[in-house]
């Protein structure tokens, strides 16, 4: 969050790596330390909210070249063991200190497959950049080598400079794979089953690829061309991708296998259904689930106004309810598309929050404002059914739950009403249970997640499942994590005799 232009950033450290690249003495750590971490060039608040492009521009060379300078080399590489996919995290940030980055991007491949999605939405505060000696050293984990914003940088300077790659694909083996869903789990499975020569065959519910990082993130955080991107690969290397097919209804499960011949399936099918309140006036008009505003707002271009066949309610004053990632999406799209005032009433304290510490904060400086230890008990309506305001009552923090977190519990008599027209609830999400209703023989826990092995096998011959529709919701690298894991073992099987 900085104030400086990109050309002030890029000016500055373009003067600073001079002086670096000057000193005959190679840097020592204590020099390392004192090299200034490195902002993120971004829109300006008062500028972002009126479009919906990118917020952050991403590191210039210079920058990109300082920040990596900051890294130790750490022998014992904390960073790696935060990485839930173990990329070699000072080898590639070495590579980007030499100014060879492409060199840096082959690191960075050898274990993730979306390194300008990772770099943009993985959240490296509590993952690889937590055990960073350098943030450790300066006793602010804010000042750990921004780890994220390399990768990223890397990413994106590989697909502006080199365009996409297409890994070489082994003879055809005759073998069948169906991926169900084409979230980041499931392009992960596709693209390394097809490597090894199988047929390999997408069949996704929505009318576009690429799961939540296409209808749930919005493009201020992901630009959709990255994920894109990614999906024009997969089709370059011949998988094959079929919309608007659900797994359930256009074709069962077993259907899959008996009557089309599949001879792998991978289940990546998400947790997508939103999860509701059940308060009162949940039902009014302007009540929202965050996934139905922002799959309206990115799919159906809600903010595309004037040219949209899908415009969406006309919100002045609006209520987000939640505190995670999905809350701070939703409210930050309701300001992009005109609202006035966008309101976060959460139950529990700001640092208590689920969400990305850079996305409160994103989110605080366009002028979305917090209701922390609050929570909406009713929404009342108009008499022809429209959202008129939210009952609001105050919380307080009691002992520790099963989470860890303190309990959040209500003060007695302390209601009162705020005026808005729009409510979006945002409390979380679970896997949609058509699957397992219409495949009875698979086995799901009491929550409606696939159960699987330690191989992503489930309980039913040939069908093999990741992401979130066995963790719950979680995080873009992990549900990649999944897919990879997945993928061995279908690739495995298909050579073995058994198939
Ligand atoms: C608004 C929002 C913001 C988020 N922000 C972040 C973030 O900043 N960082 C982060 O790491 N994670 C974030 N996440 C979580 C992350 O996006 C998910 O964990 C991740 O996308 C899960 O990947 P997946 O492959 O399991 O499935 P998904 O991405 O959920 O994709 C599943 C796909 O399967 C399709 N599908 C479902 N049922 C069927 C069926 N029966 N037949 C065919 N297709 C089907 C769906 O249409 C969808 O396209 C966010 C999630 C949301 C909703």
């Amino acid at each position: 969050m900085t104030h400086k232009t990109l050309k002030q950033l890029d000016k500055e450290a373009v003067k600073k790596l001079q002086e670096i690249e000057n000193q005959e003495e190679p840097l020592k750590p204590r020099d390392r330390l004192g090299i200034p971490p490195q902002p993120m060039p971004e829109q300006s608040p008062e500028e972002r909210v009126h479009n919906i492009n990118e917020v952050g521009y991403g590191y210039t060379e210079a920058q990109a070249r300082l920040e990596a300078m900051r890294c130790l080399q750490c022998k014992n590489k904390p960073c790696v063991d935060g990485c839930p996919v173990r990329i070699d995290i000072p080898a590639f940030v070495q590579a980007v200190a030499d100014g060879d980055f492409a060199e840096a991007a082959r690191i960075i491949k050898r274990n993730s497959l979306l390194p300008a999605v990772c770099g943009r939405v993985c959240p490296q505060e509590t993952q690889c950049q937590q055990p960073c000696t350098v943030g450790k050293s300066l006793k602010d984990t804010e000042k750990s080598v921004s780890i994220g914003r390399l990768e990223r940088f890397v990413a994106d300077w590989e697909r502006e400079n080199k365009g996409v790659t297409v890994p070489e694909i082994a003879e055809p083996t005759g073998k069948k794979v169906a991926v169900v869903g084409s979230g980041p789990a499931s392009l992960v499975v596709a693209a390394d089953a097809r490597r090894k020569g199988h047929d390999v065959t997408i069949l996704e519910a929505f009318h576009k690829f690429g799961g939540v990082m296409m209808y749930g993130i919005p493009e201020f955080r992901l630009a959709k061309s990255i994920v894109q991107s990614e999906i024009d690969t997969l089709r370059k290397m011949g998988v094959k991708l079929v919309p608007n097919f659900v797994v359930g209804r256009t074709r069962k499960l077993h259907d899959l296998i008996e009557k089309d011949g599949y001879d792998a399936i991978f289940l990546g099918a998400g947790a997508g259904l939103p999860r509701m309140t059940d308060i009162e006036g949940e039902n009014l008009v302007g009540v929202f689930s965050a996934n139905e505003y922002l799959t309206r707002a990115n799919l159906m271009r809600a903010y595309d106004k004037e040219r949209a066949e899908t415009p969406i309610y006309n919100s002045r004053k609006v209520a987000v309810l939640g505190g995670g990632n999905v809350a701070m999406d939703a409210a930050r799209t309701a300001k992009r598309l005109g609202a006035e005032e966008v309101h976060i009433v959460y139950r529990r304290s700001e640092e208590e929050m689920p969400a990305r510490v850079e996305e409160v904060a994103h989110a605080k400086e366009e002028g979305i404002q917090l209701h922390t230890l609050r929570n909406i008990k009713r929404v009342l309506g108009t008499e022809d059914g429209r959202v008129q305001s939210a009952v609001i009552a105050k919380y307080e923090l009691g002992e520790p739950d099963d989470s860890g977190r303190r309990r959040p519990v209500e003060i007695e008599g302390s209601e009162y009403t705020m005026d808005v027209d729009t409510v979006i609830i945002a409390v979380g999400n679970l896997t949609n249970p058509l699957i397992k209703q219409t495949t009875p023989a698979i086995e799901t826990d009491e929550k409606g997640h696939m159960l699987t092995d330690e191989n992503g096998r489930t309980s039913m011959p040939r069908v093999y499942a990741g992401g979130d529709i066995v963790l719950g919701a979680a995080t873009v690298i992990l549900a990649m994590g999944e897919g990879r894991k997945a993928a061995v073992s279908i690739n495995e099987f298909l050579e073995s005799e058994d198939s």
